[in-house]
């Protein structure tokens, strides 16, 4: 057998507290809240997921999700400020401001999942088959190190699968037969990726030789779910490290089909240049604090098959420059949607951000002149920026925009070419 197969029947691994570094003061106090609400009224309550493997790790988990055999009604008659969600498995969320816990029961395998949809086709939902015991809950965890459950009742840790072992040697690997896992879900595929990118994990190669071929799996995959992941992937800091194991993996198809299609043409590498610039800027926003939104990400994925597609159908619809480009981006747009989709809020000003790239050429005028208070200058002015670094286009032409927003408003109309305010009263004067 070559994978992690746990085995309920023999029990966890029980980690006493003084043998293990995970330390309730680097807890939300409000995750400590409802662990200890839960533990008082007798239940089970255990801290699970990304929060107790990103402590073993000392990074800062980004949530805390809490597991227990309280159900779902249980739970919420502990906490005021509970919301239950979900209607194929409820679960709940306790709110504290900004801050939610998610309180899940303990679900059962796979088998548990299939009869509670049967179930709640009659709404009826049988106690037994859906909910189940923490051994049954680890089938539903993916990665060995995401399926550590730490106990509020002592303060151990209850690890099924050697999970901690992979924590140390830093290994990425899927709980059960791999080909299995990735087909009940193949978004699996892309949380391997994500978190071997964000953690600087290896991916024991038994979870890893079959992405290749599964990855065809992704496209059953709604393109809201991947519209998701795609944020996870590319928003968290390591969008560069994920662009690189998507290619790896050959799965950035499933996502940018366009653009890993344009990828394969690059002859002197200038898209992978530019894309990696790109997502070099996000990341190096996200690690100040700074926003980001989908609106750049997808500007980078689309821009060159939207130049590609807009050059095929200037010449052959005899299109300006620019209506071709914004044709080509109204295509593309609609044809994403079949893959990530693409929500219009950011769609929209993408257009214009991608427009503003051929007005930045012409540099005389009020047409010009107008663009500096264009509302996604910023945002354009960034992408030109880019476009720069790798040669796309001139220095000159980004110093030239970057210089002119440090003038004074006369000096501006003299850069643009634009008569001074007083020769134009003189001149309607006239
Ligand atoms: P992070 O919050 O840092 O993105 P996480 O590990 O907490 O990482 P979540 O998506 O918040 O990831 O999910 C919480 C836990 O639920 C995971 O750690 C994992 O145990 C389980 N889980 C989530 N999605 C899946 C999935 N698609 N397949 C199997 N288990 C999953
Ligand atoms: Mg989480």
């Amino acid at each position: 057998m070559n994978y992690t197969d746990p085995h309920p029947q023999s029990g966890p691994k029980i980690i006493p507290r003084p043998e293990h570094a995970l330390s309730r003061a680097d807890i939300s106090n409000n995750a400590l809240k409802v662990l200890y609400r839960l533990k008082k009224a007798g239940y089970q309550a255990f801290l699970v997921g990304g929060g107790v493997r990103d402590l073993l790790l000392k990074i800062n988990p980004k949530d805390f999700d809490v597991v227990t055999d309280a159900l779902p009604d249980e739970v919420r008659a502990l906490f005021r400020n509970c919301r239950l969600i979900g209607k194929r498995f409820r679960l709940a969320h306790v709110h504290f401001g900004r801050e939610v816990i998610e309180v899940v029961t303990f679900r059962s395998s796979a088998d548990g999942i299939k009869n509670e949809r049967k179930h709640s086709d009659t709404g009826r939902i049988i106690r037994d088959n859906s909910y189940g015991t923490i051994s049954e809950d680890i089938w539903r965890r993916d990665f060995t190190v995401n399926a550590l459950y730490y106990n509020i009742a002592d303060f151990s840790i209850w690890d099924y699968t050697s999970g901690l072992q992979d924590i140390a040697s830093r290994t990425l690997r899927l709980i059960g037969d791999p080909k299995t896992r990735y087909r009940e879900d193949p978004v699996r595929m892309l949380r391997a990726i994500r978190f071997a990118s964000k953690l600087n994990f290896q991916i024991a190669r038994e979870s890893s030789f079959p992405i290749r071929n599964l990855g065809v799996l992704l496209k059953d995959v709604p393109p809201a779910r991947l519209y998701d992941e795609t944020l996870k992937l590319f928003h968290a800091g390591h969008s560069v490290n994920s662009f690189e194991k998507l290619l790896e993996f050959d799965l950035l198809k499933y996502l940018f089909p366009h653009t890993a299609a344009s990828l394969k043409s690059d002859k002197n590498g200038n898209i992978l240049r530019f894309i990696r610039k790109g997502l070099e800027n996000t990341d190096k926003r996200v690690q100040v604090g700074e926003p980001v939104t989908p609106m750049f990400l997808y500007a980078i994925f689309l821009w060159q098959p939207i130049l590609d597609y807009a050059k095929k159908i200037r010449a052959e619809e005899k299109l300006s420059q620019i209506e071709a480009l914004l044709n080509a981006s109204d295509d593309l747009v609609a044809e994403q949607q079949n893959h990530t989709s693409y929500p219009r809020r950011f769609s929209t000003p993408m257009k214009d951000v991608l427009a503003m790239q051929l007005r930045f050429e012409h540099r005389r005028g009020a047409r010009a002149h107008r663009l500096l208070g264009n509302r996604r200058f910023r945002a354009a002015y960034d992408f030109l920026l880019i476009r720069a670094a790798c040669g796309e286009v001139d220095q000159e032409l980004a110093d030239w925009w970057t210089n002119v927003q440090t003038l004074t408003p006369v000096e501006q109309r003299k850069a643009f070419s634009l008569q001074s305010k007083r020769s134009n009263r003189h001149h309607s004067a006239n």
